[in-house]
């Protein structure tokens, strides 16, 4: 039945498509059903036989979820798409279909916080096991990728926005026989699309700049047909992990913003940047096209950036002064946003600080919102002062 669910096609019926949603509706309709009915036996049959795809149930296909799928296969240049419940949902499903019992992860060290910890505490007990490396360590990513199933990596990484030779990782990985799964979710679509640049696999937490609004936790998986289908067939009806009908609309409203809300939360993260560079007060300023070069398959560099503060900075002090900006994780929504990474060191395990070996307590991660430069600017400077004045 598996193979049945939900063909490949990324086609859509026409009454639904964006220029022709019913009665002139300038945006798409939300189908909230579950369940999808057949006038007869034969039309049940091509749903189960895979010659048709008509929606049958919405674990596994839903019409206005499939409409957001097919944006963001455009969106990413992939064959198709699938959007499930979260950012996480979209990493774990492409793992689950892509190791097994004895095969080896290979991760950036610097990989999203939870990602990592799906690799080495639950990964790790139906015995598949990870090396996380430098991708700046030719030698030893060479070693590593050796023998391994996946290859997993996002450029900018997390909380230090180092960048990575992407066309180069991605020959690397294929000439060793690892699929290349690669988060997104920094650049989103319209900065960077990895697919093109030989990637195997793309996901986003859509929770974050696609949704844009802070008031949904999804996410995706883009890539070539015959990976989405393997995903389709042998993870997701199992899984569950879809992407709700409602979601997917809230989702869809979003995309229409993504260009003007990225460019504001660029203009914003560069004012930032230019009063941080010459605060006495900061020591370092990470983002790429700052802390290094803006890689060529990047065309912006987003709102996220990490800097440290001088010792004499009290982080705790710093961050109880903070008004405009708010004390809190995730980001890409309109609220400016400051985590500083004192706080989320919940690990002492020895490898977890080896990976995020070029952070200290003294880095906190900023997000410029849409609130406004002037504002965003007096707020950090004002706190940065509080901080120097001390607990
Ligand atoms: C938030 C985030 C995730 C996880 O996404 P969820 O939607 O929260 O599950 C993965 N990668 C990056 C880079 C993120 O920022």
């Amino acid at each position: 039945m598996g193979e049945a669910m939900g063909s490949g096609r990324i086609g859509f019926p026409g009454e639904y498509d964006d220029e022709h949603h019913p009665f002139g509706s300038v945006t798409p309709p939300i189908i909230q059903s579950s369940n999808f009915v057949f006038d007869s036996y034969e039309a049940l049959a091509a749903c189960y036989g895979g010659t048709s795809d008509a929606p049958m149930y919405s674990r596994t296909d839903n019409p206005t979820v499939r409409m957001l799928e097919r944006k963001l296969a455009i969106l990413e240049g992939g064959d198709d798409a699938l959007a499930v419940g979260s950012g996480m949902a979209a990493i774990a499903s492409s793992i689950l279909a892509f190791t097994k019992t004895g095969g080896r992860i290979v991760a950036i060290r610097h990989s999203y916080y939870d990602a990592s910890r799906l690799f080495q505490v639950m990964m790790q007990r139906f015995g598949v096991d990870t090396v996380f490396v430098d991708p700046f360590d030719q030698a030893a990513l060479e070693i590593a990728l050796d023998g391994a199933s996946v290859f997993y990596l996002e450029s900018p990484s997390s909380f230090t926005f180092e960048t990575y030779d992407i066309p180069a990782l991605a020959a690397q990985a294929r000439a060793a026989g690892a699929i290349t799964i690669f988060d997104n979710s920094f650049a989103s679509p319209l900065r960077q699309n990895p697919l093109a640049h030989g990637i195997d696999i793309v996901i986003h937490s859509m929770s974050k700049y696609l949704c844009g609004h802070s008031d949904v936790v999804a996410g995706c998986i883009v890539s070539r047909q015959a990976l989405i289908e393997q995903i389709r067939q042998t993870v997701s009806p199992f899984v569950g992990a879809k992407l709700s009908a409602l979601e997917a609309w809230l989702v869809m409203r979003g995309l229409r913003t993504l260009g003007p809300r990225l460019e504001a939360h660029e203009r914003a993260a560069e004012a930032l940047c230019d009063m941080l560079l010459d605060h006495p007060a900061v020591t370092d300023v990470r983002r790429p096209g700052v802390s290094a070069p803006l890689p060529p398959e990047m065309s912006g560099a987003g709102g996220l950036l990490t800097i440290d503060v001088a010792d004499d900075v009290d982080v705790v002090a710093f961050s109880n002064a903070l008004r405009v900006f708010r004390l809190g994780v995730s980001w890409g929504g309109f609220e400016s946003l400051a985590l500083p990474a004192k706080v989320t060191a919940r690990d002492s395990d020895a490898a977890l600080a080896d990976r995020r070996l070029s952070l200290s307590h003294r880095s906190i991660r900023l997000f410029a919102g849409l609130e406004g430069s002037e504002m965003q600017i007096r707020d950090l400077k004002r706190a940065l002062l509080a901080g120097m004045a001390g607990p």
